[in-house]
């Protein structure tokens, strides 16, 4: 069985950050790289006691800390409620369900015209360097639409 590009990146960010390649950090990499739910600490450790029953949520959490701090992956709270964690690193926006907290990924070509960033001195910003700009698009995501219109009737 191959493993994943982004499972592999995330494991060479881990040692290249200098963190040890336990067996239990290792089962959290292969959780949680590539997976565009944005889930929470507690999400994925449910995920895996199953498999691992001894593992804590402690390391989970400490596990997500580093990656972040590494900048593997990083924290999102775009709702009240636990941060959610994001594995995609390149620059995206964020569709947010004010209904059920789901998030996903909108590609940046997506944003209209008017949220792109106007750099340089002055203006709006009054002179603050932009090293990124971020959307997020609140509102209701498609499950809970279709769940909304179903009790409609
Ligand atoms: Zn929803
Ligand atoms: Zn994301």
């Amino acid at each position: 069985m191959g493993v994943s590009p982004a499972i592999a990146t995330m494991i060479e960010g881990l040692r290249r950050a200098g963190l040890k390649l336990t067996p239990q950090r290792l089962a959290i990499v292969h959780s949680f790289a590539g997976d565009p739910t944005h889930p929470t600490a507690q999400e994925i450790f449910d995920r895996l006691r199953p498999v691992l029953p001894t593992m804590s949520f402690a390391t989970v959490y400490s596990t997500l800390d580093s990656l972040t701090l590494a900048g593997l992956c990083s924290a999102r709270a775009l709702l009240p409620g636990a941060a959610r964690f994001d594995p995609n690193t390149e620059p995206h926006d964020h569709a947010v369900c004010e209904v059920c907290g789901a998030m996903r990924d909108i590609d940046l070509g997506a944003r209209p015209a008017g949220a792109r960033a106007e750099g340089g001195e002055g203006g709006a910003l009054g002179g603050f360097e932009v090293r990124s700009v971020e959307t997020i698009y609140r509102g209701v995501c498609e499950r809970c639409r279709a769940l909304r219109e179903a009790t409609r009737r």
